[in-house]
């Protein structure tokens, strides 16, 4: 039994009260559920709060996490949504993906100037027969379904930081990759998330999922993907299975870091079928970052990828390559931020 189901209980036993929810009941095995949400990063202790105001009051764990990620989509001047870093040719470019309980799913690449990708992911899974819209007709669709295009124009933050790469913009033969009449060229160091002076990972995304008074778990990511990337790419987040993985019967888990890697492992399912196993949300994180540093060799020196996962009984746990990476976790009992465990 996880420490965290330990916890759970031993409060139930000793009468902490707290959750003001009735008469939910898990339907698989009739066993009190408490609600909570897990998120990447510290900007997800605001998001939790958005996705709190929906579950806290008996909503379900879908409504949550894609209110959640909404909160830091809304942020100006954030990693994620249309304040976020543009791709190297200056334009800001989204992802985003959502599951539910029922292997429900929907998601969008390549979306531009639109506000909400995670509102356009959850339409692409409720009212199209696809999973998976990119670029101009994700756009499409959005408008279709009433989302409005925002201006297009860049963050103050994102203005400066592009500016200031645009300078550098140096070549580093990791992706060997030159545009033909571009000013802007690689700078593969901006390519990954990449380490800061500060020893602090630049990060592009959040990731939620959580579990509801039903039993039911869902899951949702949404990012700008990796600052300065190239135009047209695609990372994990907006892909079923690798940025994002829910499993009712198991878990949910959702990854964060160089999308590149985490797709090339299925990550986030592969952390779900881990937990299937038996493994603790905790012990499968640590399994498929530990494949990915495999694969890597040297340099898995040099990106950083992260899973967090939430099981069917409310445990969770976290893994990351780097020291560096921290989630946030709401319950009745409170938010707090947890220091992930790691390999470097
Ligand atoms: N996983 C995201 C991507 O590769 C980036 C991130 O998590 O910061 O697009």
């Amino acid at each position: 039994m996880s420490l965290n189901r330990r916890h759970f209980i031993n409060l139930t036993s000793l009468g902490v009260a707290g959750f003001s929810i009735k008469g939910f009941a898990n339907t698989s095995s009739n066993k009190s559920i408490k609600p909570i949400v897990i998120s990447t990063w510290d900007a997800g202790l605001n998001a939790n709060k958005g996705a709190w105001a929906v579950l806290g009051n008996g909503g379900s764990a879908l409504d949550a996490v894609e209110k959640g990620v909404m909160v830091t989509e809304d942020e100006k001047n954030c990693c994620v949504g249309l304040g976020a870093n543009p791709d190297r040719d200056g334009f800001v470019t989204l992802d985003a993906s959502i599951m539910d309980h029922e292997f429900n799913c929907g998601s969008v690449g390549f979306l531009e100037r639109i506000k909400h990708p995670i509102s356009v992911a959850r339409k692409v899974m409720e009212n199209t027969p696809h999973v998976m819209l990119v670029g101009e007709g994700a756009q499409q669709f959005a408008l279709s379904q009433g989302f409005t295009l925002e201006s297009g124009e860049m963050s103050d933050d994102a203005k400066a930081a592009y500016k200031q790469w645009l300078k550098k913009s140096t070549y580093k033969p990791i992706i060997n990759v030159e545009r033909k009449g571009s000013t802007a060229q690689l700078d593969a160091k901006y390519i990954a998330p990449h380490k800061l002076d500060t020893g602090e990972w630049n990060h592009d995304t959040i990731g939620m999922v959580a579990l509801d008074a039903h039993g039911n778990l869902s899951g949702s990511c949404t990012t700008s993907g990796a600052g300065f990337k190239l135009r047209g790419r695609l990372g994990d987040s907006p892909i079923i299975g690798a940025g994002l993985y829910v499993d009712n019967e198991v878990g949910a888990v959702v990854a964060t870091g160089q999308g590149e890697d985490v797709i090339r492992v299925a990550g986030a399912s592969a952390v779900v079928e881990q937990m299937r196993q038996g493994k603790s949300p905790q012990e499968a994180c640590q399994f498929v970052v530990e494949r990915i540093r495999r694969i890597k060799k040297e340099k898995a020196n040099d990106i950083q990828v992260c899973f967090i996962a939430l099981n069917k009984d409310g445990a969770y746990g976290s893994y990351a390559l780097h020291k560096g990476f921290n989630y946030a976790v709401q319950t009745n009992e409170g938010a707090k931020l947890v220091e992930s465990p790691f390999i470097y």
